[in-house]
């Protein structure tokens, strides 16, 4: 692209052939290319264009199920969209050594979302007055928020708290109302925004300050999930030709790993990213909105002021392996996109119309079924066994593998323990240049 000349001016105003047309005279793309773009698979380019602006065409994610969830007493196949090898196969693994001690139980410890009201322009000497002025209106501001969702409190859900927080000190000083609001089976946050909206003006009267932001938080701590599993060591094992290890020496090493990551935030963010391979791929099958979960996540991981393991795990009296974990999560199965991609609609039917409650305690159990697949992962043969066995066959592909020789080229580079780019394309010529390959993959290569 010429550096000088932005050539991409004007690009939301044209359609989607136009666009297409105009790419590829900028960036010089190949029909080939622009072919990649064309396809819209399961969601179709006018969905595509609502969705998202300056549409150029969809970016496909593999979409694979984690078997054998048993989440009280129900089970569950649950749609992960993921493009890293070996989260699927963690998950459904750990869920299996769960569903054989007894599956997870999970619980609800509240499902409401919270909006903010900046107000400026107070004294900092005059703030806890004002504050308990509030707060003395609180009926009252609960009623105008209801007001502005009279359907939502038809369904159940509405306004249902008002708190007050003030920074006196800060350089500019403020005062925050946070409003507390059951948004039913929406992550809510169009709901959240009108409603701070809404009562801006309501509070501005009533303490006669100014109304700076109004929008909801993603520090979702009023709408935890959590999950427990409790593991019988023997599962856990280590049972290969050359390395043994007993069922309660991993349980013992497991707790270890657990404890290096409470206490450091360099292991903690290695930690719960492994817990996030576990709801991410969920989030997105699902048509929520990622980036504010995990935003939500990692600040409930700092809210003692350090950065901190969001799961814990412990040994009880019987010996027993014990995991839980507690996640803000800010999902919905209706709003956003949930209901109009095809292939989120098609993910909430795979797992029986769940409700959001339902849906938050799985993936709070698909977190936690991650966490316990990586720590024995990690506390026995290391991740980078079962990880490099998944990852060979990337690099096989990448190398140039098809077929047959995809198998071929990947196993041998796990037995000879050097997986890597070089080794795989070395192999695949070497295997080609060879007899090994035989008539039928050469074949199909073609
Ligand atoms: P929407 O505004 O898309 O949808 C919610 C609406 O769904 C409700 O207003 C309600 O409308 C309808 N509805 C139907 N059935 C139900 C039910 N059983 N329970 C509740 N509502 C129901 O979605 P959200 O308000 O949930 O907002 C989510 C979207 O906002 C996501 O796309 C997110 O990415 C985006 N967003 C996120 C932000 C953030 O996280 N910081 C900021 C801004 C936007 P009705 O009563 O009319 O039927």
């Amino acid at each position: 692209m010429n550096k000088e000349t932005p050539s991409l001016s004007g690009f939301y105003k044209l359609n989607q052939g136009e666009r297409w047309n105009r790419l590829a005279t900028v960036f010089d793309l190949s029909a080939e290319e622009i072919g990649l773009l064309k396809r819209d698979g399961a969601l179709p380019h006018e969905l595509t264009d609502l969705f998202i602006e300056n549409a150029v065409g969809n970016f496909p994610m593999p979409l694979g199920l984690v078997t054998n969830v048993l989440v009280n007493g129900e089970e569950f196949a649950v749609p992960f969209a993921v493009e890293e090898s070996s989260v699927i196969a963690a998950s459904s693994n750990a869920s299996k050594w769960v569903k054989q001690s007894g599956g997870f139980t999970a619980t609800c410890l509240g499902s409401l979302m919270i909006g903010q009201i900046q107000i400026l322009d107070i004294a900092p000497e005059k703030m806890e007055e004002l504050a308990d002025k509030i707060l003395a209106s609180k009926e009252l501001l609960l009623q105008r928020a209801n007001e502005t969702h009279p359907r939502l409190v038809k369904r159940g859900g509405g306004a249902r708290n008002i708190e007050v927080r003030s920074f006196p000190h800060a350089e500019i000083p403020f005062m925050v109302v946070h409003v507390h609001l059951d948004t039913q089976e929406a992550m809510g946050a169009n709901l959240v925004n009108t409603v701070c909206e809404r009562l801006a003006p309501e509070i501005e009267s009533l303490v006669g300050g100014r109304a700076g932001l109004r929008i909801l938080s993603n520090y979702a701590d009023q709408r935890l999930f959590r999950a427990h599993c409790k593991v019988n060591p023997e599962l856990l094992a280590l049972n290969e030709p050359d390395r043994k290890l007993s069922g309660a020496e991993v349980a013992k090493r497991i707790v270890e790993a657990y404890v290096f990551a409470k206490y450091d935030p360099y292991r903690a963010t290695t930690h719960n990213k492994g817990i996030m391979n576990g709801v991410d791929p969920l989030v997105i099958a699902t048509g929520n909105d990622w980036r504010a979960i995990e935003a939500g996540v990692h600040t409930y991981a700092a809210r003692e002021g350090r950065y901190q393991s969001l799961s814990r795990w412990w040994i009880d009296e019987e010996g027993m392996l014990n995991g839980e974990v507690t996640l803000p999560l800010q999902f919905g199965t209706v709003g956003g996109v949930t209901r109009l991609h095809p292939v989120s609609q098609l993910s909430l039917r795979i797992l029986r119309e769940p409700t959001v409650k339902t849906l938050s305690q799985i993936a709070c159990c698909t977190g936690l079924a991650s966490n316990l697949a990586a720590l024995r992962a990690l506390v026995t043969t290391g991740i980078q066994a079962g990880h490099m066995k998944l990852h060979a066959k990337n690099l096989a592909l990448g190398a140039g593998a098809r077929g047959k020789e995809i198998e071929l080229v990947a196993g041998e580079m796990v037995k000879a323990k050097d997986v890597s780019a070089t080794h795989a394309e070395r192999l695949l010529e070497f295997f080609r240049n060879s007899s090994i390959i035989d008539a039928p993959v050469q074949q199909s290569l073609s």
